[in-house]
C-alpha cells in the first residue's frame, strides 16, 4: 500500500469535500486512517487486486467503514451494496464496531 504524501491526501479531501465518496458521510482531515467513525482512508475505486491503478484518478476518500466493507468490490458494486443493505448510507457505528448487515 502506497504511503500518501501530505499535499496529495489535502488535495484528496479537499476534492471530496470531506465526504466519504460512497455514502456521503462527513469524515475528519485529521482522522486520516484512523478507525474512528470521521476516519477515512485513500480507496482504489478499482481495486488494485482486481488490475486498478495506484495513482490519483483510481483515488477515493473513503470513510473507514466503507473501505472495511468494501473488499474487493470496485466502486459500482459497493455502492449497490450501500444502497440494498444500508439504505446508500455509509455503514454505523455502535460501541465502537460497525455495524454490518451485507453478506
Ligand atoms: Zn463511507
Amino acid at each position: 500500500m502506497a504511503t500518501y504524501t501530505k499535499d496529495q491526501l489535502d488535495d484528496l479531501f479537499e476534492k471530496a469535500d470531506g465526504f466519504c465518496t460512497y455514502g456521503g458521510k462527513k469524515v475528519h482531515r485529521r482522522k486520516y486512517g484512523e478507525r474512528h467513525p470521521q476516519g477515512w482512508e485513500v480507496e482504489h475505486g478499482n481495486p488494485l487486486s482486481r488490475g486498478g491503478a495506484d495513482d490519483a484518478r483510481n483515488w477515493r476518500v473513503a470513510c473507514w467503514a466503507c473501505n472495511r466493507l468494501k473488499g474487493n468490490w470496485n466502486a459500482s458494486e459497493w455502492r449497490y451494496r450501500l444502497r440494498e443493505y444500508y439504505g446508500g448510507e455509509c455503514p454505523r457505528w455502535y460501541k465502537g464496531e460497525i455495524v454490518k448487515h451485507h453478506p
